[in-house]
């Protein structure tokens, strides 16, 4: 059976579905209260209303209802892929939904005052800090903003074309202009997310646009000194020399809060609202082409198309352990929205 925890096929994307629970505005605007979604958590399954009459039912690898904890939604979503990174493979977890569906509050809320409230991004780097020896290891972070294909550096905002390298013999996607920031404990990655996170508001305040435009990435890259006894052939480009030294084992966890997938109104947009729309729909569309072609099993990523595939390049199929997880909200207003991400969802099924 699929699974997120099987390890069958490791390159498959794995996808859950996440609804938002309800809130004000759609007990506003929702005088009939219709949801146009119903989940079956325990078919894994979700039950898309198409008309009055009609419904259509869909799998995934997990469906969360609004009660799920960021607890669980982790658990399950996330730390196979961290316990994947950590043992040196590369991994990526993404949001993908209509903007206000929860993609930040799954990934990057802080849970400053309650923890429980922690999204993905704090619990992978806990359990990250608990797993590796900081003594021996090192975990660094570098937090990005992809905006009209351009890429923006979080914790140091003045840079703002940040080339994407591809070593030609390894594959190995890296920033050369990128700041990357050794994580300390905990509570220094926290201050590091809310440093990002207020760059990235003044950053789309100056460029009169809004964070829900634009891709917001965390690069999380592990070093560790791997006793040469349990070495095994990942990474053994690393080995320098046959001697005793320690060896490094080499790795990345991507964590992206994708732009909001809704389409915006093209015939309506004028000038940079139009750009904008071009731009989004280009790394989303590009994005969904990888995912349908690596479900297929395709021999060919096209991840060329744009930046943010570029990225993905090698932290994405292959060796690479990959988690999605489509927001959505409840409300039957947002009907045409909803069944557009969950269609994106299933293509990777
Ligand atoms: P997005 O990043 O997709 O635009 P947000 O994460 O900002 O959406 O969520 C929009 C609002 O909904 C926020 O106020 C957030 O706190 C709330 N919210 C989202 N998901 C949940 C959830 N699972 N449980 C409770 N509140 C949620
Ligand atoms: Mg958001």
């Amino acid at each position: 059976s699929r699974d997120f925890d099987d390890d069958n096929d490791p390159g498959r994307v794995r996808v859950a579905v996440r609804l938002r629970p309800r809130n004000a505005e759609d007990l506003l605007s929702d005088a009939d209260f219709a949801d146009c979604v119903e989940l079956q958590p325990e078919l894994k399954r979700l039950k898309l209303r198409k008309n009055n009459w009609s419904s259509e039912s869909y799998k995934f690898d997990e469906v969360f209802t609004g009660t799920a904890s960021q607890k669980r939604v982790y658990e399950v979503v996330a730390k196979p892929v961290v316990e994947s990174v950590l043992s040196g493979y590369n991994g990526t977890v993404m949001a993908y939904g209509q903007t206000g569906t929860g993609k930040t509050f799954t990934l990057g809320r802080l849970g400053k005052d309650d923890a429980s409230e922690r999204g993905i991004m704090v619990r992978a780097l806990e359990d990250i800090v608990a797993n590796i020896s900081l003594a021996s290891d090192t975990v660094e972070i570098s937090y990005l903003q992809l905006y009209m294909e351009s890429i923006q550096d979080l914790l140091a905002p003045e840079k703002t074309n940040i080339t994407i390298n591809e070593d030609p013999k390894t594959g190995e996607v890296s920033l050369p202009g990128a700041v990357t920031v050794k994580v300390q404990d905990l509570d220094h990655f926290i201050e590091l997310l809310q440093i990002g996170e207020g760059n990235r508001h003044a950053a789309n305040t100056k460029l009169n646009t809004e964070s829900s435009r634009s891709h917001a990435i965390l690069m999380v890259y592990i070093r560790r000194s791997v006793p040469e006894k349990v070495e095994d052939d990942i990474n053994s480009q690393d080995r320098k020399t046959k001697s005793n030294l320690p060896l490094v084992r080499k790795s990345k966890l991507l964590i992206v809060d994708l732009a909001g997938s809704e389409r915006l109104d093209k015939s309506g947009s004028e000038g940079l609202l139009l750009e904008e729309a071009k731009f989004i729909n280009l790394s989303l569309t590009s994005l969904g082409k990888c995912i349908n072609a690596l479900a297929e099993n395709s021999p060919h990523i096209p991840t060329r198309d744009s930046k943010l595939t570029r990225l993905l390049r090698d932290s994405f199929g292959g060796s690479a352990r990959t988690s999605l997880i489509i927001t959505i909200g409840p409300s039957s207003r947002h009907h045409a929205e909803t069944t557009s991400t969950i269609m994106f969802g299933q293509r990777a099924m």
